[in-house]
């Protein structure tokens, strides 16, 4: 490949070409070399002109582009407005609108609005790994409220919030930082219940890992029953660093993520919210660090191997068949 464009602007330029485009994708969507998606066969032949592909073997569609089995699939918006669109996401520190992808790219702002939404869906699938290890592995554990201004929210909505209780109208969105790896995990749950809170960081952490949380009751029995963490707690009325024991770094992860939503993302709804925390998680966890010096384009690399590499589309993300918004 020529050289790899580094900044925004020179990506446009890039993947003009369709050329580009193509190389790019196969890249990372066929590492290990082109092969038909029905049978399997790497007996394939270029067909030059349409850049797709056929299979040698006669069968039923034999025919395919590299967009197959992707979130790209079905959608008529073309492969260079795609990657820009990834490429914006994948980058703008505190995110992006759909108002701004629409202007950039060039499609309508509904058609931008369910290119991120289908982008952010394909970055979250993965991650199969725990955090934490043993007792000498650090894991920090808080929640934050975001949002909830009731009385200007809809009257059913209000119903909603209301029945979810203890919340105030505010969506609560919990994470979890293993400071070794420098890796967050975060979703929106329900309520500041225990049951809410403590399954997800059974789910999450591997039992024995050292956790810090604040004094929340809910994390009381974090330490003994079946979890077996090392459980330490800081009592913010009280200070909020105490040697190795704080929520710091998550709570830098919160201010990150509270500065996306209140600038960018100024009428982000609860229900769209997790989605919009699934890009934030992505975007600290690829950040540039000392022992990682990632740049605008090696993110953007991986948000699209992430995304082709997974071979899914749409519809097997939502479990949805057919929906095909635009
Ligand atoms: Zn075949």
């Amino acid at each position: 490949m020529a050289s790899d464009p580094k900044t925004l602007q020179a990506a446009i330029v890039y993947f003009a070409d369709p050329d580009n485009c193509l190389n790019f994708l196969v890249a990372r969507r066929f590492r290990d070399g082109v092969f038909c998606p029905r049978c399997g066969s790497k007996e394939v032949r270029f067909l030059a002109t349409r850049r797709i592909w056929e299979c040698k073997s006669k069968h039923a569609k034999r025919q395919f582009s590299v967009k197959i089995n992707t979130i790209f699939e079905d959608s008529p918006i073309s492969l260079d407005k795609w990657l820009v669109a990834v490429w914006m996401i994948a980058n703008c520190k505190n995110g992006v609108s759909s108002y701004e992808i629409h202007r950039a790219i060039g499609v309508t702002q509904k058609s931008a609005w369910f290119m991120m939404h289908r982008i952010r869906l394909a970055l979250k699938v993965g991650s199969f790994h725990k955090l934490g290890g043993g007792p000498e592995n650090e894991v920090e554990v808080d929640e934050t409220f975001v949002g909830g201004k009731l009385r200007n929210m809809h009257k059913d909505k209000k119903v909603i919030y209301n029945k979810r209780g203890g919340t105030f109208g505010k969506a609560v969105v919990m994470g979890i930082l293993d400071r070794g790896r420098g890796e967050v995990r975060a979703k929106v749950v329900p309520d500041t219940k225990r049951d809410s809170l403590v399954p997800h960081i059974a789910k999450q952490v591997k039992y024995g890992s050292t956790v810090y949380t604040d004094e929340a009751v809910q994390y009381q029995d974090l330490s003994h029953s079946q979890y077996a963490y090392m459980h330490d707690v800081i009592n913010h009325a009280e200070a909020y660093v105490k040697g190795r024991v704080h929520t710091n770094g998550i709570e830098n992860f919160w201010s990150l993520l509270k500065r996306g939503i209140g600038g960018t993302y100024v009428a982000v709804e609860p229900f769209h919210l997790d989605r919009y925390v699934d890009e934030q998680v992505f975007r600290y966890n690829n950040r540039a660090t000392a022992d990682n010096p990632m740049n605008d384009f090696d993110r953007f690399s991986l948000a699209v191997t992430n995304i082709v590499g997974k071979r899914l589309t749409y519809a097997e993300l939502t479990g949805k068949e057919g929906e095909t918004a635009f």
